[in-house]
């Protein structure tokens, strides 16, 4: 912790805080998590797996990890200090007053660019909420937090470990069925839903309620303003059947989303990630008829 100087709190939570500090040799920012290690050697095992799933991350929509070292009963991890705040902040400063489509569609893309990679390295974020992403003041999204990540070996261990935020938790997880990459995209749709609605799709006054509309997965229709592509979306992401649910590649490969990805995009990614994209959308194309432009097809991949 020498290496830097602690200037403020940014987030606090159970796990321990999330602190802003500056690195004394270059003068750059960078945003430390601290995470108390617990005494078993188990648990602290399992806390070591945030920083060794967020090491393995490297695109501009995934908050870009530094290093991390243990110190003083702590586990810190320095990452890239993203100087927008995060984005269920930014839906609250809204103060009612709904994101134009083309913001929305902006940050979803670079949303979906990010659960992509993750999901193309076999890992699972399963917290992914506004909160849970965050924002740079020249208007990137970045995905963070992947202290309930794991890497897909296993998924039927995920089945009984699961634990997310109850709003954005999708209706496999509520009967007992394993996580699985679609899990995430349900999840991802909530935050489409609450950027354009600025509300949660799925509230209610107790569990049991929240529970049965979460897994009824009818929701109330966006503002009118809004057009069919993103109605469209948010309905195919809101399939109760996981397997209906398209997959990030799939996001990607339609509509505005596959223009917006060009322009997202640095070159060197646009290379790694273009092939994928493309074949998606040459299959697209080729095999599945349109409805209002969109194609209906759905990605196996992954
Ligand atoms: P928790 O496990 O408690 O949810 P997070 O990693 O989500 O921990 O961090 C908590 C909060 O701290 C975030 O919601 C965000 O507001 C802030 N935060 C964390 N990391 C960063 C970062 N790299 N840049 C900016 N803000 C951050
Ligand atoms: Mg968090």
């Amino acid at each position: 912790m020498d290496d830097y100087t602690v200037l403020k709190v940014i987030g606090e939570g159970s796990f321990g805080r999330a602190l802003l500090v500056q690195q004394k040799s270059s003068n750059q920012l960078f945003a430390i998590k601290e995470i108390r290690l617990p005494k078993s050697l188990s648990d602290t095992q399992n806390s070591r797996k945030e920083a060794v799933l967020l090491a393995k991350m490297k695109h501009p929509n995934i908050v870009a990890f530094k290093e991390s070292f243990e110190a003083e009963g702590h586990l810190h991890i320095v990452m890239e200090y993203c100087d927008g705040g995060d984005l269920m902040q930014k839906i609250k400063q809204q103060r009612g007053k709904l994101f134009p489509e083309d913001m929305i569609l902006n940050w979803f893309t670079q949303m979906c660019l990010g659960v992509n990679h993750i999901h193309k390295k076999r890992v699972l974020h399963r917290d992914i909420k506004s909160k849970n992403v965050f924002l740079t003041q020249n208007g990137k999204v970045k995905l963070g937090d992947f202290g309930s990540a794991r890497l897909l070996s296993n998924p039927m261990a995920f089945a009984c470990t699961y634990v997310g935020t109850p709003y954005y938790v999708p209706p496999e997880i509520w009967e007992n069925l394993p996580y699985n990459n679609k899990s995430d995209i349900w999840s991802l749709g909530c935050i489409l839903y609450e950027l354009c609605t600025l509300k949660h799709p799925f509230q209610a006054n107790s569990w049991k309620s929240l529970i049965l509309k979460i897994c009824q997965g009818s929701v109330r229709p966006l503002p009118s303003h809004y057009s069919y592509e993103l109605q469209y979306l948010v309905k195919q992401m809101f399939k109760r059947n996981p397997s209906q649910r398209p997959s990030a590649t799939t996001l990607l490969s339609r509509g505005s989303l596959a223009r917006l990805v060009q322009k997202c995009l640095p070159p060197e990614i646009i290379t790694e990630y273009g092939e994928q994209i493309l074949d998606e959308t040459k299959i697209c194309k080729q095999n599945t008829p349109r409805k209002n432009g969109m194609c209906t097809s759905h990605s196996i991949l992954l």
